[in-house]
């Protein structure tokens, strides 16, 4: 296992492995890797030969008051955990290895990205789509793996490479979680002991969520509304948004009639925690 720092590392290692006619698969993460990220690593080293894993906090996905100068980093014990699972490569670039002087092109979407997280984080998945393109473009791997932890990331990427013709095989990664619940995400660092418990609130609507669709529970203000009732009994949570929308288009829908998505996003205290299940899983 080894770290490379530059692009053309990178590819000079690719081109190595597609000539002895290896698959790749690609990780893309932001590095302070937990079991989550872990899940997603063994999903690529089950399905290709080799595994890139990239780990990079990119600065064009944070808004400016955002936490990207907190973000959590240890890049030694990201090594051994990508190592643990087999995977092959990490491509831990700087800011200015990816953003050079002058750069100035991007990859932006509508629609999909006008909802749920892109509300309230206006710049976000411009700045997902831009990295992501790129890293596709540095590595060219056979299949690129994602969690469904983040759905509307997921649901935006899956519409790019749609879109963009890019040949690339997406896979989407069950939500791993803690035992008691609560998402597996690197953000969960932030918590006090006092807000760690808070948070369970979050799994706890969307269990409930899950248990009203899975008893035949069409009406999506019903659902969302149990949900609601829940998080709000919680003095540390406030609720930035608990939504039923399309699982293609990510916009509202009043009934279940179709696959779904139920979305949440909520703070506890200053951070900002995401969940959710999508009907088809329940
Ligand atoms: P991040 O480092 O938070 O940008 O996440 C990198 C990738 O790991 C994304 O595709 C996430 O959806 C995925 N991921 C993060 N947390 C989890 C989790 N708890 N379960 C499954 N996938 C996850």
């Amino acid at each position: 296992m080894k770290t490379v720092k530059t692009i053309e590392e990178v590819r000079r290692q690719v081109k190595e492995w597609k000539a002895q006619g290896l698959t790749v698969g690609l990780v893309p993460t932001m590095g302070y890797l937990h079991e989550g990220h872990a899940s997603l690593i063994d999903a690529s080293h089950r399905d290709n030969d080799r595994t890139v894993v990239s780990d990079f906090v990119n600065p064009m996905q944070f808004g400016p008051t955002e936490d990207l100068d907190s973000y959590p980093r240890d890049m030694e014990r990201d090594a051994a955990l990508v190592e643990a699972h087999g995977g092959d490569l990490i491509f831990a670039p700087e800011p200015e290895e990816m953003y050079h002087d002058g750069f100035s092109s991007f990859v932006d979407m509508t629609v999909l990205t006008e909802e749920l997280c892109g509300l309230s984080r206006p710049v976000h998945f411009r700045g997902v789509c831009t990295v992501v393109s790129k890293l596709f473009n540095i590595v060219q791997p056979d299949r690129a793996y994602f969690g469904k932890k983040d759905a509307q990331q997921l649901a935006v990427i899956r519409h790019m490479v749609d879109d963009l013709n890019m040949d690339i095989e997406l896979v989407g990664c069950p939500i791993v979680r803690e035992a008691d619940g609560l998402a597996k995400s690197s953000r969960n660092t932030y918590l006090s002991p006092e807000e760690r418990k808070a948070a369970l609130v979050l799994s706890k609507a969307i269990f409930r969520g899950m248990e009203l669709v899975r008893g035949g529970e069409k009406d999506s203000a019903a659902v969302t509304g149990a949900m609601k009732a829940l998080i709000e009994a919680e003095p540390l949570a406030r609720i930035d948004y608990v939504k039923l929308v399309d699982a293609a288009t990510m916009q509202q829908i009043p009934t279940i009639d179709r696959p779904a998505l139920c979305a949440i996003a909520v703070y506890i205290g200053k951070t900002r925690l995401i969940d959710n299940f999508f009907t088809e899983d329940v």
